[in-house]
Order: C-alpha cells, then structure tokens, then sequence
C-alpha cells in the first residue's frame, strides 16, 4: 500500500453520515439535545436527493376532512402487503401529526387552505375509515415539498451549531467486535483521510436507484450505506422489493407526482381508455404504485401502450385547467415541457413505470437502531450504529411503499434517532482508544482501486449492472428470468476485480469516486436480485408470475442477506412485527388487497 494516506482524527459523541431530509432531521435533533455531532456528506447538503421530493408528507392532520392515524396506519400496513412492521408503523402515523406540525414551526412553507391551514392533497391508497373513503392526508408545498423540507432542516441544523464535513465520502465504517466504533471518510478536495471516532454513526445515505438503467432518482443514490454494512459483515433487509413509479417521463427517467393524479389527473391507454378503472374499481388511478405500474406494464405487453413503438401510457392533466396547475403542479409543467416538449394544458405527458425507491436496506428497529439476527435473537441490536431514511429498512414500507410515506419516515425516524442517541450517549462514559489498526482495511481497499490497472473501465461495468438490473429485477419476475439475472449479476460483480481506474490522484478524483459508488451499488445489486430469485410468492411490488399469490404461511417474513468475501449471499430471515406498541391501535390482520 502506498504511504501518501495524511490521516486526521476527529471524536464525536454521534457522526451522522448523509444530510438529505433523514440526516439533517437527525444532525439537528441530536445537537439540539446537547450532544456533540459532525454530519459527513459527499454533495452539499441541499442538493440531496430529498430536494427532488414533489408531492407531499403525509399526516393525518385532518386538515381537509375528517381523519385518524389509525386510519393512515391501516393504509400503511395494507400498503405494505403485510410486510411492514407494525409497531414500527404505529409509531410512525402517530407520530406524524406533532412532526409535520413543528415542521411547519420550524419554517416549511407549506401551501395553505383557504383558513390559512396546511393544504393536503388526496395520494394514492390514503383513505379513510380503514379502506372506505378517500384521505387528504399528503401535506404539500405545491408540488416541491422536499425542497422546502430540506432547506429548512439545514438552517435548522446550522442554527444548532451540528459541524459538517461536506464533500467528504464516507468509505467505511470502524467495527470492533460486532461494535461500531466509527467511520472513515475521504475529503474529495484534498484527498486527505479523516477517521471519525463515535459513540454512535448513522447512516442516512439514501437508496441505490442508480444500480438500474431508468429511475428517478440523483445520480449520488448510490447506496453507500448499504455498501459500508455488506463489507463489515452485517446483513441487509428485504432488498427484493424495488418501487417502480407509475409516472418517470417516457425515455427521459425524471419523475411526474402522484400528486398529479391526486389532482384529478388520470391515464389511458392507447384506446383512449381510462383503464385503471378495470384493475381497480374503487382507488383507480390513485391505487397503490405496485398495482398501477403492473397495469400499465400489461397494457403495453397486451398491445395498448401509445406512441409509435406502443410502448408507453398518456398521463392527462389538461382538463384541470392552467389555475390549478399553476398553483398546485408548477413544477410538473416545466419538467414535461423540458423532458417531453409537451404543454401539460393542452396535451397528455407520456410516462412508464420508472425505478423510484428501495423498500429494503439496513435493517433497524423503531428508534433507528441497527439489528442482526444473532445467537437466535432476530432483533439483537449492533451497538453504536444507526439507520434512517431510504437507507434503512425500519420495516414501515414493507414489501410497497405509499407515496408521501418516505418524506415522513426521514423526520419521524431521524428524530427518533435523536431521542435515543441522546439516551445512549448518556450511558456511554469516556470515548475508547480506536483498535490501533482501524483504518488498514478502508485504506487498503481504497489504495488498490485507486491503483486498479484491470481491462474494464468503471463506466463499462456500471452500464452491464444497470442493464442487468432494468431487464431482469423489473415489474414481473420469474425463476428463469432471475436465475439468470442473479447469474449475470454475480459475474459482473466479479468484473470488479478487473476494473480499470485511470486517474491516480487523490485531488478531486471523479474516476475514483464512481469506482467506489459502483462497488457500493454491486453489492446492494447482488443481494437484491438473489433475494428475489429466493422469494417464491407475489407480494407488494415483488411480482413474481410463476408464484402469483402472496403466501402469507411461508413468507410473511423478511429476508436478510450477507454478502461474503467470496462473492457468495447467505440468506436468512426476521420475523414480520406483529405487534402494538400501544392498546391505541389494534394489530391489523393479514387480509387480501385490493383497491
Ligand atoms: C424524484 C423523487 C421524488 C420524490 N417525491 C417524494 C414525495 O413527494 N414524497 C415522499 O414521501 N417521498 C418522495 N420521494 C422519496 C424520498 O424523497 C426519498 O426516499 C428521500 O428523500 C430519501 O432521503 P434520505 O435522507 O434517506 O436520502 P437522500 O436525500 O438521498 O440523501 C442522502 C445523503 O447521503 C449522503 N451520502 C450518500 N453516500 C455518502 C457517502 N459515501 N459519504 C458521505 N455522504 C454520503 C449524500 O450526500 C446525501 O446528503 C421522492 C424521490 C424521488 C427520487
């Protein structure tokens, strides 16, 4: 290994890694109670991905009509095909309603009702009185919601004096005897190697949408946290189950809201025909996004896609006239007149089910605490690290999440984090030597893909993964066609041993950085396919066509994956939580789902 590695230490009771809407809400809670916390970010903070968020966080408000958390817990759990975690899911919906309101204090402009309340919008499978009506629970700042969550929650954390280190990147974390000790980060203008000692580290990295070809999401979600806990030997959650939105924009990738529909938008096919109507009577365009985008994917497969390849669907907005859309979807009409040259007042935008959100991740119990199933305890908990956000899997989106759901699991979850690190901190005394050799191994790996001098350049192996994954991890799913995606995946995996890095500087090194997101990406990609080759059953958005029911006695339980040095997964399996944490609500029994 190469000695031109400067190394600077840093201690701090909590080092949150990540500062989209999850780690902000986190770095500001934990400095607000006194602790003594560093927020590590690879893009400037505002320019997480949660500044992209459109449509709204839900919370049952009842600002626009009657409504009940319960109400948004039962939705939550039918939502997550019984998958999702129950008391993590009461937690979440109870707690939702006095986090959106100190939101509001805390300086979110949201868009008003006509009494000057928080303006909510109907999302898709909200309702209310367990399935009956439709809710107005999805809270909005016209359509750039996580913008103004995210620029607040940054000048939140500035007012409470959280250090950050931005353009640094996180390579891994510090483990000592199943211990997190700390985390390694390398400072992208300098090169320089700072190693950060804490009680506890979060991970609040966001998703890994960039593993496939066509998605909604940044560029950076590169699923780096996932990354980091796959190398030090714990286990990933449910990374089987991927969100397909209804509505990326056709060839483009760029999102369209549900909160479109939500306004009254609708799709049809090529017959001009509404067709949701026929797959879900009741919700229609606004049923869950695992069964819109399976209804659109027939529909093209059945021949009634539009276009001239009819291979996609006309979403319609022009009948809500330029008042609302001016008001409610200013955002949508620039983006469909940049990425689709269409007027949204005078014509339909073409959309396709796009890859939007990772249900699976990190698992973690309801205060963000990291858990691995050890010495027969399925819920052991690894101390010292956290989890929250996309990165995470709590589990409250199960095997499908609802729209407006993820907006709120950051600032529920990442205030959770805060209640219990400043618990933890409490109890955790003088800070311990780090183990003399804590950063070998994260410099070693660093050294020798910096140094890579392989025939496969990083872009190259990153187009076969995203490829690999959009073919064969997609809408529907069968035994033939993720054998073969797990096979391929496996074996450019492998190609990462030959990779090819050309820049060996250590001053701003692109060539490096997308090196060490791919290998992040290969591996969440490598678990998700074999998780899903695993699960025989449909379930939320895991569609699989040779196994077509859920089967809730085999497979009501979530999958945990390794990822061994030899490139090999070893599975295993959590039980789903079944259980309140209050005699407030009820545990909502497996039923079948339908909109
Ligand atoms: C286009 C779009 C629209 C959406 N709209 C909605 C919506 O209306 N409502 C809703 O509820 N959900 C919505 N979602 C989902 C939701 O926005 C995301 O799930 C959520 O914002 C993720 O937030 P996060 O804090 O977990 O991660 P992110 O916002 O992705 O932030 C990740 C952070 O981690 C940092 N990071 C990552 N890796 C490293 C590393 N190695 N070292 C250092 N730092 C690192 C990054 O710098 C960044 O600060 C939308 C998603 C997309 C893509």
């Amino acid at each position: 290994m190469s000695t031109d590695y400067e190394i600077t230490d840093h201690t701090y009771d909590v080092v949150v890694v990540g500062a989209g809407g999850a780690g902000l809400r986190a770095t500001f809670g934990m400095a607000e109670k006194g602790l003594k916390t560093a927020c590590l970010t690879k893009v400037f903070p505002t320019r997480s991905h949660t500044v992209a968020a459109q449509g709204g966080v839900s919370a049952a408000l009842g600002n626009m009509g009657e409504d009940d958390w319960r109400w948004h817990a039962y939705d939550t759990i039918k939502g997550s095909d019984w998958l999702g975690d129950q008391d993590a899911i009461e937690y979440m919906c109870r707690e939702a309603i006095p986090a959106i309101i100190e939101l509001e204090h805390y300086g979110v402009p949201f868009s008003r009702t006509e009494e000057g309340k928080i303006y909510q919008r109907p999302f898709g499978g909200m309702t209310t009185h367990f399935g009956d009506g439709t809710a107005q629970r999805t809270c909005a700042a016209a359509d750039r919601t996580g913008h103004a969550i995210l620029h607040t929650l940054y000048q939140q954390s500035l007012a409470h004096q959280a250090e950050f280190y931005i353009e640094f990147f996180a390579l891994d974390l510090i483990m000592e005897n199943g211990e997190c000790r700390g985390v390694i980060a390398l400072e992208l203008a300098t090169g320089k190697i700072h190693r950060f000692r804490a009680h506890i580290v979060v991970l609040a990295t966001g998703g890994y949408g960039r593993a496939w070809f066509s998605c909604t999401s940044a560029h950076t979600c590169t699923g780096d946290g996932g990354g980091m806990v796959l190398r030090a030997g714990l286990p990933l959650q449910d990374m089987e189950f991927t969100q397909f939105h209804p509505t990326g924009v056709y060839g483009a990738g760029c999102l369209i809201t549900e909160g479109v529909r939500g306004e009254g938008g609708y799709l049809t096919n090529s017959e001009g025909e509404r067709f949701m109507e026929r797959y879900a009577p009741n919700a229609k365009d606004l049923a869950s996004r695992d069964v819109v985008s399976r209804s659109m994917t027939i529909e093209i497969r059945e021949g009634r896609g539009v276009g001239p390849n009819s291979d996609h669907i006309h979403l319609h907005l022009e009948h809500l006239g330029p008042e609302v859309i001016n008001q409610r979807l200013p955002g949508i009409a620039e983006t469909a007149r940049i990425f689709a040259g269409v007027d949204v007042t005078q014509a339909p935008i073409p959309v396709l089910p796009t890859v939007h959100y990772n249900m699976g991740g990190i698992p973690t119990n309801y205060r963000a605490e990291v858990v691995a199933p050890r010495d027969g305890d399925p819920d052991a908990v690894v101390p010292g690290l956290m989890a929250i956000g996309e990165a995470g899997c709590i589990s409250v989106h199960g095997a499908n999440r609802l729209g407006s759901n993820s907006l709120l699991d950051l600032v529920v979850f990442g205030r959770a984090a805060a209640i219990r690190a400043a618990e933890i901190v409490a109890d955790c005394g003088e800070h311990k030597p780090l183990p003399a050799d804590s950063a070998a191994y994260s410099l070693g790996r660093l050294d020798r893909l910096r140094n890579a001098d392989g025939d496969e350049p990083t872009a190259k192996i990153r187009e076969q993964m995203q490829k690999t994954m959009q073919e064969y991890a997609a809408v529907f799913r069968t035994a033939d066609t993720l054998e073969e995606g797990s096979r391929r995946i496996h074996e450019i995996h492998g190609m990462l041993e030959n990779v090819k890095v050309v820049d060996r500087s250590l001053i701003w090194n692109t060539d490096l950085v997308e090196t060490l997101e791919l290998e992040n990406l290969l591996g969440n990609a490598v678990v998700s396919l074999d998780s899903a080759l695993n699960r025989q059953e449909s379930r939320g958005a895991h569609a699989r066509e040779d196994f077509g029911e859920r089967d809730d006695e085999h497979w009501m339980k979530h999958t945990v994956s390794w990822l061994q040095e030899s490139g090999d997964v070893q599975l295993d399996y959590r039980p789903v939580h079944m259980t309140t944490l209050s005699d407030e609500m009820d545990v909502i029994p497996p039923k079948k789902r339908v909109y």
